[in-house]
């Protein structure tokens, strides 16, 4: 397996592969892996001839006040277990080398509430050797970067509570796919919201890559597995088993027959409510492609519920056919 940091080296790997007309399957992650990373890795595998992983925690789409700075890095883990299924490429770029400084600014549509976050570990050792960082353009009020947005989508589901972070993965996943040109890039339908906004970023901007999407892996008591459980006290573990139980419950009242999409989410609502260590940040049943509120269920939907224990904020879904 080789670990790439710089974009220069990767895409010369990448190129190499595609040139000798194997297949390139792709999956792009934060790090900090469990087994939901590492089924969309084995999809890749099955489905191409190479696989390439990105590892790569991306400031531009965290907030303010997130947790950008505590996310769990665990690299040398992280490539281990790559290493053991198989991977070909692990590409692990610096957040210098993907937007040519560490000054990332999250910045929702109204530019005041923009935010400047500093890189939390870069050093001069880690600037990308095989090729120049990104372009950088200092102005009055900051750094001049291109962004892709993909309007509307981005401000549904979590991009309604996260301001600006559907732009910071919608332009980290279109420098990815640039850098990578992968045939397929695999992603979890655990970030459903993400899916939906990726597929629009795809088919707008005629990108020529197939969205795989896999289903969510979960612990055996139904928790969905994610990088923000290690934040989790304990006790918190527990309360969070209330997301899946809600979606269960509002699975159950849709396979009876309840058709309206009002009274689907306030059973939702009250199955999170009745656990008073969670708080609420939405529960929403939409169309899964556009997002877009729904009146009735009978032509499939995404039950997508958010909620806090402590800081922690969880996210999961099911979807109805
Ligand atoms: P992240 O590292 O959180 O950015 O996630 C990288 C990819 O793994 C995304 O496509 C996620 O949707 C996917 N993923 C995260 N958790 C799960 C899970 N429990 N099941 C399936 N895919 C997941």
């Amino acid at each position: 397996m080789k670990r790439i940091p710089s974009i220069a080296e990767m895409k010369a790997a990448c190129r190499q592969i595609t040139r000798s007309g194997k297949t390139l399957g792709f999956v792009p992650t934060m790090g900090a892996l469990h087994e939901g990373h590492l089924s969309l890795v084995r999809a890749a595998k099955a489905r191409c001839d190479v696989t390439a992983v990105s590892i790569f925690v991306n400031p531009l789409q965290f907030g303010p006040t997130e947790d950008l700075a505590k996310y769990p890095r665990t690299l040398e883990r992280d490539c281990a277990l790559l290493e053991e299924l198989g991977v070909d490429l692990v590409f692990v770029p610096t957040v210098r080398g993907m937007y040519g400084t560490t000054q990332v600014s999250v910045q929702t549509k109204d530019a005041k509430l923009g935010h400047t976050h500093t890189g939390p570990t870069l050093s001069t050792t880690e600037v990308d050797k095989g090729g120049a960082p990104a372009a950088e353009r200092k102005t009055q009020d900051g750094i001049e970067k291109t962004y892709v947005l993909v309007e509307g989508l981005s401000d549904r589901l979590d991009g309604a509570s996260r301001p600006g972070h559907f732009r910071g993965v919608a332009t980290v996943v279109a420098k990815l796919f640039e850098i990578v040109r992968a045939d397929c890039a695999f992603f979890g339908q655990k970030d459903a919201a993400q899916v939906a906004v990726l597929r629009k970023m795809v088919r707008d901007l005629d990108m020529d890559v197939e969205i795989v999407v896999c289903p969510i892996v979960r612990e055996k008591d139904g928790l969905a597995m994610s990088s923000r459980n290690v934040y989790l006290s304990p006790e918190q573990r527990q309360q969070a088993l209330v997301l899946h139980r809600a979606l269960m419950r509002v699975q159950m009242m849709a396979d009876q027959g309840e058709r309206d999409v009002a009274k689907l989410a306030e059973i939702g609502k009250q199955v999170i409510a009745e656990e008073p260590g969670a708080r609420l940040d939405y529960f929403a049943i939409v169309d899964a492609d556009t997002l877009d509120p729904i009146a009735d269920v009978r032509r499939g939907a995404l039950v997508a519920v958010a909620a806090y224990f402590g800081t922690t904020r969880l996210i999961d879904n099911i979807l109805l056919t």
